[in-house]
C-alpha cells in the first residue's frame, strides 16, 4: 500500500469552502502523507450555473494557509497546474470529450439512456410523488422508448439529457472503510442523469471518470456522499473498472448536535483565519473532528498527525465543532510561540487596528508581546489588548481613576505622589518601579490594590492589563510621566 496511495480533494467551487470541506481536505492529505503518496486537489465545476466566482482562490487559499500542499491539481485560478493526470479542473477536461465517450458507450452498452423529459414534466412527477408521500425518483418513462419514438424525439429538437440505466432489481454492496458494510437496494436508487442537456456531465459521471483516470485509490469524504456511493459502485461496474476503497467521514455537528451550519457561527475556514486562529491550531483541532489516536492526546504538530493518521482511527459518531476548545488550544499554540514569531502574526493585526498608529514600531512590540502571550486566545484579540502600548492618548475616565473606598481626592493625591516618585526615580525597570511605588500605598494610608488600580487606570486607560510594573517599564518614563499628569488634568477637571 505504500506506493500505491493516491487520494484527491475534489471540491465543487460552488461556494467558500467551510470547515467540512477542509476537514475532509486534511483528512485525504493527512492519509496521503502517512502511506508516502499522492494527494490530489481536482476541481469539480460542472455545475455550471452554480459556480461562484471567488471560490476557487477561496478553495487554494483555505488549503495554502492551513500548510495542506498538493502534489497534483491547479496552481493557480487561471488553470496552470502540476501533475500527470491534468487538466485538474473539470470544465477543462470537458474539452477532451471522455465524459462525452463514457457517457456513449454506456448508451451503446445498455447502461444508460437518453431521456427528453421536459422540466415541466419533471416538476409535474415530483409533486405527484410528493402527493402520494413516495420518495422522489425519476419515473423511468424514456428508458424504453421505442427506437422510432427516439429519433421523433431527437428530430423535434428535444433538449436530451443521459441518464443511468439502474440495474431494476438486486442490491448494490460496498465496504466503507469507516462504517463497514452498506447494502442499498437498487429500486430505491434513481436512474440518475450523467450527461446534461448543456454538454456537461454531472458530479456523478465526472466524479467517477476522474476518479478512475487520475488512478485514486482511496476515496476518503463526507458522510452525505453515501448515498451517491452505491450509484457510483454500479457505474464502475457498467464501465468495467475497478472501484476505488471508499471511506465516510462522520458528520460535523454543532453544540446543540444538529448539522455544523452558519447559525452556529463562523463555518468558513478563511473566518477563522481573519478572526486570528493560527494554522497549526487550526489543523490539529480539525484533526480531531472525527479522528482520535487514543481518548486523552489531544496537542499534535503537523509531524505527529501525519505519523498516527490512519482510517482505522475515524470514528462513525458525529464529531462536535465546539469554538471553546478551538480557543484554548489556539491560546495554547500561541503560548508556545517564540516571542519573535508571535510578534510577526500579531502585526498584521495590529496594523489593521484603527487605534494603532503606524507604523508599528518592531522593537517595541517585541517588548510587549511577552506580556501578553499568556492571555491572547486569537491574534485578532491581541490587536485589542495591546493598542494603549501604541495610542497617542487613551481615555482616562475619571471615574474608574477613583478606585472603591477612595475619593476624588485621594486619588488625585495619590497620582501627584507616585508622578513625583517616578521622576524622582533613576531606574525604569518593573522591580525599580515597584520597588518605589509599593511603599507609596503605605504612605498614603492606601491598600496597593487602589494606588495600583489608580495608577493602571492612567497609564494604561483600562482596569484590566498586563501586569502593572512591567507595563510601565515597556511604555516608558516619558509616556508614563505624561500620560500621569493627564490623568491629574481628567481628575481636576
Ligand atoms: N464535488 C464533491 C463535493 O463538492 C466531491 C464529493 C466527493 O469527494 O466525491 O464535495
Amino acid at each position: 500500500m505504500t506506493t500505491s496511495v493516491r487520494v484527491r480533494f475534489a471540491p465543487s467551487p460552488t461556494g467558500i469552502p467551510h470547515v467540512g470541506n477542509i476537514r475532509s481536505a486534511l483528512f485525504n492529505w493527512l492519509f496521503a502523507r502517512h502511506h508516502g503518496g499522492a494527494f490530489i486537489l481536482r476541481i469539480e465545476d460542472t455545475d455550471q450555473a452554480r459556480l461562484v466566482p471567488e471560490a476557487l482562490s477561496a478553495i487554494l487559499d483555505s488549503l495554502s494557509w492551513l500548510g495542506i500542499d498538493w502534489d497534483e491539481g491547479p496552481t493557480d485560478e487561471k488553470g496552470s497546474s502540476r501533475g500527470d493526470f491534468g487538466p485538474y479542473i473539470q470544465s477543462q477536461r470537458k474539452e477532451q470529450g471522455l465524459y462525452q465517450a463514457f457517457a456513449r458507450q454506456l448508451i451503446d452498452e445498455g447502461h444508460a439512456y437518453e431521456c427528453y423529459c421536459t422540466p415541466e414534466r419533471l416538476t409535474e412527477m415530483r409533486k405527484r410523488q410528493q402527493e402520494q408521500k413516495q420518495p422522489p425518483k425519476y419515473d423511468e418513462r424514456c428508458r424504453n422508448l421505442s427506437d422510432e419514438e427516439r429519433a421523433r424525439q431527437r428530430g423535434s429538437g428535444a433538449a436530451t439529457v443521459v441518464r443511468f440505466a439502474i440495474p431494476l432489481e438486486g442490491k448494490t454492496r460496498f465496504s466503507d472503510l469507516v462504517r463497514g458494510e452498506i447494502v442499498f437496494e437498487n429500486e430505491t436508487l434513481d436512474d440518475m442523469v450523467l450527461l446534461k442537456s448543456d454538454g456537461f456531465p454531472t458530479y456523478h459521471l465526472a466524479n467517477i471518470v476522474d476518479d478512475h483516470h487520475m488512478e485514486i485509490s482511496h476515496v476518503i469524504r463526507a458522510e452525505e456522499w453515501v448515498s451517491s456511493t452505491p450509484r457510483h459502485v454500479l457505474l464502475y461496474e457498467a464501465l468495467g473498472w475497478d472501484p476505488p476503497l471508499f471511506a465516510h467521514l462522520p458528520m460535523i455537528l454543532g453544540p446543540d448536535r444538529s448539522k455544523l451550519s452558519k447559525r452556529h457561527g463562523a463555518t468558513s475556514l478563511l473566518e477563522y483565519r481573519d478572526e486570528g486562529f493560527l494554522p497549526e491550531a487550526m489543523m490539529n483541532f480539525l484533526a480531531l473532528l472525527g479522528w482520535a489516536l487514543d481518548d486523552k492526546t489531544e496537542i499534535f504538530n503537523q509531524g505527529e498527525l501525519i505519523h498516527h493518521f490512519s482510517i482505522e482511527r475515524i470514528g462513525k459518531t458525529g464529531a462536535i465543532f465546539n469554538r471553546e476548545k478551538l480557543e484554548w488550544m489556539n491560546g495554547l499554540y500561541i503560548r508556545n510561540l517564540p516571542v519573535h514569531d508571535l510578534a510577526d502574526r500579531m502585526l498584521p493585526f495590529l496594523e489593521k487596528s484603527a487605534d494603532i498608529p503606524k507604523p508599528v514600531p518592531q522593537d517595541y512590540l517585541a517588548r510587549i508581546v511577552p506580556l501578553v502571550q499568556e492571555r491572547v486566545k486569537t491574534l485578532a484579540e491581541s490587536a485589542g489588548l495591546t493598542d494603549f502600548f501604541f495610542a497617542e492618548s487613551i481615555n482616562q475616565d475619571p471615574d474608574a481613576l477613583v478606585q472603591k473606598g477612595m475619593d476624588r481626592e485621594g486619588a488625585l493625591g495619590a497620582l501627584e505622589r507616585a508622578l513625583g516618585k517616578i521622576e524622582g526615580n533613576a531606574g525604569f525597570d518593573a522591580e525599580a518601579l515597584e520597588g518605589a511605588l509599593r511603599p507609596l500605598a503605605e504612605e498614603l494610608g492606601l491598600k496597593t490594590g487602589q494606588l495600583f488600580g489608580t495608577l493602571r487606570v492612567a497609564v494604561t486607560g483600562r482596569a484590566a492589563a498586563p501586569p502593572l510594573f512591567e507595563t510601565m517599564a515597556v511604555l516608558g518614563r516619558d509616556r508614563c510621566l505624561s500620560r500621569i499628569a493627564a490623568a491629574i488634568k481628567a481628575l481636576e477637571g
